[in-house]
């Protein structure tokens, strides 16, 4: 998918609001005010108020202030301060307009103010303005993340996700393993067909790997020029391999002419694959790098293959 494509086919869902206030009065008011527009759920207590933003991810929080225990004021620090909820864009409901009470609310982070008793139109548009800023935010943010050219993830994505992966499975003990792919004679592909052509075999060949890649946490990535990159969590080097093979294989069989290539007449992939079980220690470039070699040998071997190898705890 490219990225005009991207932002035309977001298509406009219903934002999610979560309503806190510890008396069920003031939250049915806002419930029966905002259900037809949005995707309601309820909190009755700060503590319950951040779990479900962990679960649910609400776009928009209306945050009382007054409530026993955790107050708004302490909940909204909590959740800016997790990068889990820090997105969450905070609205207070206050008692009365207490100019002190503004000041500390968007210092730690709010967007907004509403006080009750609610103003049901003046709400109603505070909340539109928010959902609409709030959408904007992520797109551009979902945008950034993006490869213009393929449309996949790009290198800036790849560089997030390692880390959270690589201790994720360090957590659980389970194997860690990358593909690193790169386009054989690629040079000659531009070459005898021009640029245009080349940009459309990366965008043809990138759509293949991501279709070839399906497991929910695995991640495809553009690592640079003609080189992609595939994280895949829980999956020791025989599964990589495996993976790495069948986008070798399928890459092939897409039969895209390259008249030029000294191996094949078809556009081919090289893969390298690495495989770790991470330790908190170890830094986690030994497995791009060890990536990298393999997929140096395999060019250096004809092309068109993969091979692989397992990183051990002292390499
Ligand atoms: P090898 O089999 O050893 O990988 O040979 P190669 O020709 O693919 O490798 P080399 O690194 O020499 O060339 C990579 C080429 O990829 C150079 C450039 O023409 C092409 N390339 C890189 N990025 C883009 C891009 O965004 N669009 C197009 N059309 N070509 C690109
Ligand atoms: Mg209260
Ligand atoms: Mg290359
Ligand atoms: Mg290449």
């Amino acid at each position: 998918m490219f990225i005009d494509e991207y932002i035309s086919g977001v298509a406009p869902i219903r934002g999610k609001i979560l309503l806190v206030d510890d008396q069920v009065v003031n939250i049915k008011i806002l419930h029966q005010l905002l259900q037809t527009d949005y995707d309601i759920y309820m909190a009755r207590d700060g503590h319950q108020a951040i779990d479900m933003c962990k679960k649910v991810k609400p776009d928009i929080v209306l945050l009382d202030i007054e409530m026993p225990m955790l107050n708004g004021f302490d909940v909204c620090a909590h959740l800016k301060k997790d990068p889990d909820t820090e997105d969450v864009a905070v609205i207070f409901v206050s008692g009365h307009f207490d100019e002190d009470k503004e000041v500390k609310g968007f210092q730690l982070g709010a967007v907004d103010f509403i006080h009750k008793p609610i103003n049901p139109v003046i709400t109603k548009a505070r909340i539109k303005n928010q959902m609409m800023a709030k959408s904007q935010t992520d797109l551009l943010r979902s945008i950034a993340l993006l490869d213009g050219l393929t449309g996949l993830a790009n290198r800036r994505k790849f560089d997030q996700v390692l880390p959270v992966t690589w201790l994720q499975c360090a957590r659980e003990k389970q194997p860690l393993t990358i593909i690193l792919l790169d386009i054989d004679f690629f040079k000659h592909f531009n070459d005898t067909y021009g640029h245009t052509e080349g940009d459309t075999c990366l965008r043809v060949v990138a759509q293949k790997i991501q279709d070839t890649v399906n497991r929910p946490y695995d991640l495809v990535a553009r690592y640079g020029g003609e080189e992609f990159i595939c994280v895949l969590p829980n999956t020791d080097l025989i599964g990589g391999t495996y993976v790495a093979q069948q986008i070798v294989d399928s890459i092939v069989s897409l039969k895209i002419a390259h008249i030029n290539s000294p191996i094949s007449k078809f556009v081919t992939v090289s893969a390298g694959v690495s495989t770790v079980v991470p330790m908190y220690d170890m830094p986690n470039k030994i497995l791009v790098e060890a990536a990298d070699k393999q997929l140096y040998l395999a060019k250096d071997r004809g092309r068109n293959r993969v091979l692989g190898c397992l990183v051990e705890e002292n390499t």
